[in-house]
């Protein structure tokens, strides 16, 4: 059992232990669809919610219990939920938050699955957007409309490292009673808390730093109550994309590490960064601690570090970048992040190629920009393969 005095590594360690029924240290896998009940009246009260305890897996199961307590504990929330991939986590929210006739604004910045839900599928359910930069508050305060119900963010953002400045945002949607959410995919728990910042509620693709191992598709979020309880209760039980017990295993083994992998993963960016940005080869680079970022006070201030994504461009455009992801070694040329290897991508053709070239350029995702994940691997040798890759390009 965890308080909220114990520090970070503690909470990531031991918050959700109570949901380990058996005595093997390591939670088991609660590999089961359902839960026998000792008699008809126990399964009535569980049913009911008058007795505690697990029923069926898609209403609730020890793993996922368990990760949804780490993940209440890390972001400082009420309560959490779990769901089968970041998506399912994200339209989990927003289903449990929006009604048909509610409008809400979206940062212009925000990962493409997001952004195609908003301009593509909550509109069929009668919910639209507006897109913009939600660090800009003049901007949001000439769009808000008298449904505006919901603002939705992403910092840093995905894949240009920009960085929204979320007590402000906070402050200035709660003076108006408009709800906030924050994905807090790139920065993880361990380096920014939006809720402490006054956020309403926080979504992650626990696919990346939470696992951080690469070997499992999930989600989660975090926030107030009634928000959470909606989402268990409703959402995810009626439309069904809740974790599996084996994914919340992983995510369970992972976020014990969170910690020491997230600090491993800024030291190496940034090195990496400092190095690309003295590059020849090198146009530019995005890194929130670089102090040319155009939002690094505001990453200091809100971030315990800067994280370990960088997004650059080499000189010579999109050949030259396809010859630089063609020609490292070390680096693995997929999509994802957060995972202990370093993975490099392409946004324009790979993980925004769904995003229209209007709005990518206006997200700032240039086609020449490629995203680079800095994994925990050794940075001098992480630098070595980038610069024999970037002479070559
Ligand atoms: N949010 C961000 C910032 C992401 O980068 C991603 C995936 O890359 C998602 C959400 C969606 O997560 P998943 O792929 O686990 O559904």
């Amino acid at each position: 059992m965890t308080t909220e005095s114990h520090g970070f590594t503690t909470r990531a360690v031991h918050a959700g232990d109570e949901a380990n029924h058996s005595r093997a240290v390591a939670t088991p896998i609660y590999q089961t669809a359902t839960f026998a009940f000792e008699s008809a009246g126990e399964g009535a009260d569980m049913f009911s919610g008058r007795a505690p305890g697990h029923v069926y897996t898609r209403w609730s199961n020890p793993n996922v219990a368990e990760l949804d307590a780490k993940i209440a504990a890390l972001e400082g929330a009420d309560d959490a939920i779990s769901a089968a991939s970041g998506m399912a986590a994200v339209s989990t929210v927003l289903l449990a938050a929006l009604h048909a006739g509610d409008h809400c604004l979206v940062d212009s910045g925000c990962y493409s699955a997001t952004n195609t839900l908003f301009t593509q599928e909550l509109p069929r359910l009668g919910i639209t957007a507006d897109f913009l930069d939600t660090g800009d508050l003049d901007a949001v305060e000439a769009a808000l409309r008298p449904n505006t119900r919901l603002i939705y963010t992403e910092t840093p953002g995905n894949p240009t490292l920009k960085i929204v400045d979320l007590a402000a945002l906070a402050g200035f949607a709660r003076a108006r009673a408009i709800l906030t959410v924050c994905d807090n995919t790139f920065a993880s728990p361990y380096l920014q808390r939006p809720i402490e910042l006054g956020i309403d509620a926080v979504v992650h693709s626990a696919t990346k730093y939470l696992g951080g191992h690469g070997d499992a598709i999930a989600g989660v979020a975090a926030g107030p109550a009634g928000l959470m309880a909606r989402c268990r209760t409703r959402v995810l039980r009626d439309f069904g994309g809740v974790m599996s017990p084996m994914t919340a295993f992983l995510i369970n083994r992972g976020i014990p590490t969170l910690a020491l992998r997230m600090e491993r993963h800024c030291d190496n960016a940034e090195r990496v960064a400092a190095f690309l940005a003295s590059h020849p080869a090198v146009a530019w680079v995005s890194y929130p601690g670089l102090p040319d970022h155009p939002r690094h006070a505001v990453a200091a201030r809100q971030m315990r570090r800067f994280g370990g994504m960088i997004a650059f461009e080499v000189r010579g455009g999109v050949p030259a970048g396809a010859a630089v992801m063609n020609a490292v070694r070390l680096c693995t040329l997929a999509v994802s992040l957060g995972d202990v290897r370093t993975l490099i991508a392409h946004p324009a053709s790979m993980t925004h190629s769904t995003v229209s070239s209007d709005a990518r350029e206006r997200a700032g995702i240039t086609d020449g920009l490629i995203r680079l994940s800095v994994g925990i691997e050794d940075a001098d040798d992480l630098i070595e393969d980038l610069d024999q890759a970037l002479r070559g390009s």
